[in-house]
């Protein structure tokens, strides 16, 4: 399947300069949301992976089906004061501006292997955020899966090492 034509390119969003990919039209198409879900699950099927791990708001749009799917669990990131309990974090840089990310403290056992997973890799900024929540708290990452990767951005030097699929390439 051509997932490409259910990606919209929004100029200048949101700020000048910026080509957004917007992934809701593939969302919004059952067929393509369901193709794109299988390709993440056929790469994570040989991996054994106990838990997928993915940061707000579109890592959870990528990586919950993928768990459904898996019969296992996934752990949000979440930007700095949304999760409720103990957690800990790391601060990071974006593609435009700078944050801080948050796991709960009990969302991976040390040891666990896991799959992490986000819409887009633009600098790599946030899943190398992610990454260093993921391993603080024991967890072994076992790949990394992007719907979009913008190689451009040359992203992956960021993630030197870990194993990474994508399923498009601006
Ligand atoms: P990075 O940290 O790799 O520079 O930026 C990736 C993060 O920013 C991802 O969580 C992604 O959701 C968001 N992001 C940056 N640019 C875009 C874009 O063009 N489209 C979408 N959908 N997300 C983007």
């Amino acid at each position: 399947m051509n997932l490409e034509q259910y990606i919209a390119i929004v100029p200048d969003y949101p700020k000048p300069g910026i080509s957004f990919k917007d992934i809701t039209p593939l969302m919004n198409n059952g067929d393509a949301y369901k193709y794109a879900t299988d390709q993440i699950v056929a790469y994570a099927k040989d991996k054994q992976i106990d838990l997928i791990v993915g940061p707000e708001a579109r890592g959870f749009i990528i990586g919950c089906p993928v768990a459904y799917s898996l019969g296992i669990g996934f752990a949000p990131v979440r930007k700095e004061g949304k999760l409720p309990r103990e957690t800990v974090k790391v601060s990071y840089g974006l593609e435009y501006g700078s944050d801080v990310l948050t796991i709960h403290k009990d969302a991976i056992q040390p040891g666990q292997r896991v799959l992490i997973t986000d819409d887009l890799l633009a600098t790599g900024g946030t899943i190398e955020a992610t990454i260093q929540l993921v391993e603080q708290l024991g967890g072994v990452v076992a790949g990394i899966a992007f719907l979009i990767e913008l190689s451009y951005l040359e992203g992956r030097k960021k993630l030197q090492g870990y194993d990474i699929m994508t399923l498009m390439n601006y």
